[in-house]
């Protein structure tokens, strides 16, 4: 009997009848032979409306409340999924994550699973039960409290769970037919890619595609587990992220490998521009050390040519949105000792990038990139690279037009349109 781990996000488990089809599915998993351990995410967009009430009884909430008051959206989908199954004639057993073995650190609100004893899943599993555990929370090895791994944790508890019962392979079940060359929310015309290297999905996620968190995608990787992302709404083949030594064809990249393999999109960071600081040694290190005492990371950073007359420059970075307002008063705290003449803070900005392996060797791929932004009207602020990925900041409002036209620059475009969204708000 083989063991399948599945997760069904939010956009999945929305009200209850997806609640039923998702048990309908899990049943028969189950009844095809195998034994089933599944992950579940909050309905809907629950954590958002969480998040929100959080804010209406107070601005700045402790974070263990916060982290108690988010894993409540994960326990109601576990205990209603093992409801329906239990309708449909079959036993269910929930756990949450603290009753699942999932051990964390201790820092709230973006926890790192630190270790995994599914003990009481696999007596479950072996009492001839389905397993439906709550996605997104642990408890802390340290403080014993209930923690919460980060937006779009579920992915992670599911791969951790994978791997830590030995599963071959990790489903990943959303409202979208698989991983897209674009979010198919925003390029109707993305085409679903089949296979996708691990090494890129993570650039891919970093980069802000969603469909899977980033540190899935690094735990995957980690422990050479496929995943297999695909739509819970069909029943058709999804995406499949492979480590690329371990496919059949690692005699290096096979030729219909393409160069690119997407276009991700962000608008979840914001921009610090630090004006008028003096173009000397330690200036970077100050104030990069005050961002970084506050835990606070930073994506891309530059720095201008300082002006002859003054010997001063500027210096951009970008942060998430969210850490913003910290980092703010953080650095104005530190102005004098920094030296410098203003902030600014601009969250209209957007981030758009271009991923792909075969970068490594083929010249071009930015000319082409830059051509079709400078094409479309479309002003460049910022620009990084690494060895697969392009990326550059531009204002929010153009970024959707940004993408179209680098997929279309780039020939991603699938002739018949094909991208369905089954469901979700793309909150
Ligand atoms: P879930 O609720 O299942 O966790 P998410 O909303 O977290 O779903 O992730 C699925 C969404 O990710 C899709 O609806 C889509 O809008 C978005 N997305 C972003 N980039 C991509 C991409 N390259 N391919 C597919 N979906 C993407
Ligand atoms: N419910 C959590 C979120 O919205 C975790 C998840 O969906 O994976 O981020
Ligand atoms: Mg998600």
């Amino acid at each position: 009997m083989s063991l399948v781990v599945q997760k069904y996000g939010g956009s999945s488990l929305a009200d209850a009848d997806s609640i039923k089809r998702v048990a309908r599915r899990i049943v028969d998993t189950r009844k095809a032979g195998n034994q089933v351990c599944v992950v579940v995410s909050a309905m809907g967009d629950t954590t958002d409306d969480l998040l929100e009430l959080a804010d209406a009884v107070s601005p700045a909430p402790p974070s263990r409340e916060l982290d108690m008051l988010l894993t409540a959206g994960e326990r109601m989908s576990m205990a209603l999924v093992s409801m329906a199954i239990a309708n449909l004639g079959d036993s269910a057993r929930s756990f949450t994550g603290s009753q699942a073995g999932v051990i964390t650190d201790d820092v709230h609100g973006k926890a790192r699973i630190i270790d995994v004893t599914p003990g009481r899943i696999e007596e479950a599993l072996g009492d001839g039960h389905i397993v439906i555990v709550a996605g997104f929370q642990g408890v802390s090895q340290g403080s014993n409290e209930i923690t919460t791994l980060g937006r779009g944790g579920s992915d992670t508890t599911a791969v951790a769970l994978a791997a830590a019962l030995k599963a071959d392979v990790c489903e990943i079940y959303t409202d979208v037919d698989g991983i897209f060359t674009a979010d198919p929310r925003i390029v109707p015309t993305a085409r679903k890619i089949d296979r996708i290297t691990n090494e890129e999905m993570q650039e891919m996620a970093a980069s802000g595609a969603k469909v899977l968190m980033l540190r899935c995608v690094e735990y995957a990787r980690r422990f050479g587990l496929p995943i297999h992302v695909r739509s819970s709404f069909s029943h058709r083949e999804g995406t499949w992220v492979v480590d690329p030594s371990s496919a059949p064809e690692s005699e290096g990249a096979s030729v219909e490998d393409p160069i690119i393999a997407g276009v991700a999109h962000d608008r979840s960071e914001a921009k610090i521009t630090v004006v008028g600081v003096a173009d000397s040694p330690g200036k970077a290190a100050q104030i990069f050390q005050a961002i970084a005492a506050q835990q606070i990371n930073i994506d891309m950073i530059v720095q201008n040519v300082s002006a002859l007359a003054t010997g001063q420059t500027d210096v951009s970075f970008t942060l998430p949105k969210t850490d913003g307002q910290r980092a703010v008063q953080v650095l104005q705290a530190a102005r004098e000792h920094i030296g410098f003449e203003s902030l600014q803070y601009d969250d209209q900005v957007g981030k758009l990038s271009l991923v792909g392996s075969g970068m490594r060797s083929h010249p071009g791929v930015s000319a082409t990139l830059f051509q079709a932004l400078a094409d479309n009207g479309i002003n460049i602020e910022m620009i990084s690279t690494s060895e697969i990925r392009v990326s550059v900041v531009t204002r929010d409002d153009q970024l959707d037009d940004a993408v179209r036209a680098v997929h279309t620059a780039f020939g991603l475009d699938d002739a018949d349109g094909g991208a369905v969204v089954y469901g979700g708000s793309g909150r």
